[in-house]
């Protein structure tokens, strides 16, 4: 089955896309409409929205993806140094990749559609209705933005896990640790610190002292079997859907969207392709999600004051 594949964390290569939107062909409909009254008629009447926001969302914040073209840090880009065997290999490098990227994230703020999405969750919350966020995205700017019902489906920037005794937690420190002060510079003809590993993030529990990782889902590991079943129990119950900043024939979305309009559900997507791929969504608004989203999902004059 297609969709169990993408449970996995993989690069999705051309042929993949292409089974995708065999999938998708089956279910074929109109050319998405990108008429925003009538999204907003079914916004106004939706009591249950999911929102599953990629890299689109935080790239408009400048955060760096370190994927496609330009997208390196050193000589690497994201796949190269998000996996287990990078990290067993020289975790050194890894945590440095880790370290800039965390500290980038002191200079970035949420932007106009992270904080729309926000203000759409309390306000809608105050009324009995439910908005979740669905993230790819590991940097928190949704958090920072205000949002509350968030499934992280790739964990964060700011989490580590032990390898020794597998405690999870939130991590905020800058730098992590001492040795990585200063550290982790891009630029290509930087030399790797070569930190010691016993130098690099270290468990605190009592009698401990484990290495720590980032908990994000590196390539190659599976997604977090809870919020995983979280996030399918969000989509079978949704009866609105918006995916935003990534196209829905690319993973993450390719896995959840295609599971709602099965089931009749409208959904709409927010992005900068001005062809999607697939037709079998309802809606289709095209631009920076920034400028097109806090207008979807504004008051609508049906809602209480
Ligand atoms: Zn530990």
């Amino acid at each position: 089955m297609i969709l169990r594949q993408f449970t996995c964390r993989a690069v999705v290569n051309a042929c993949t896309q292409a089974r995708i939107r065999r999938l998708a062909g089956s279910r074929e409909m109109a050319k998405p409409s990108s008429d925003l009254a009538a999204f907003r008629d079914f916004f106004a009447k939706a009591e249950n929205i999911a929102i599953l926001t990629g890299a689109g969302v935080s790239a408009e914040s400048g955060v760096p993806t370190f994927r496609g073209a330009g997208g390196f840090w050193r000589k690497w880009q994201a796949q190269d140094l998000a996996t287990p065997e990078a990290f067993s290999g020289n975790p050194s490098r890894v945590w440095e990749f880790y370290h800039y990227r965390r500290e980038v994230m002191l200079t970035k703020d949420p932007n106009a559609a992270h904080k729309a999405i926000a203000e759409c969750e309390e306000r809608l919350g105050k009324q009995g209705r439910k908005v979740t966020v669905i993230t790819q995205n590991i940097d928190e700017l949704h958090r920072r933005a205000g949002s509350k019902n968030i499934l992280e489906i790739h964990g964060s920037l700011f989490k580590t896990r032990c390898l020794s005794c597998g405690h999870e937690e939130a991590n905020h420190k800058s730098p992590i640790c001492p040795a990585l002060k200063d550290k982790g510079a891009p630029d290509p003809n930087t030399h790797d610190a070569q930190i010691p590993v016993e130098q690099l993030p270290r468990c605190e529990r009592a009698g401990c002292g484990g290495l720590l990782r980032p908990a994000v889902v590196w390539f190659g590991e599976s997604l977090d079997a809870d919020v995983l079943s979280r996030s399918h129990e969000v989509l079978d119950s949704c009866d609105l859907c918006l995916v935003v900043g990534t196209s829905s024939v690319v993973y993450p979305a390719a896995m959840f969207a295609p599971q709602v309009a099965a089931r009749g559900v409208p959904v709409a997507e927010f992005n900068m392709e001005n062809t999607p791929a697939t037709t079998h969504f309802k809606f289709h608004f095209q631009g920076p999600c920034g400028t097109t989203l806090p207008a979807a999902l504004a008051r609508h004059k049906s809602e209480p004051n």
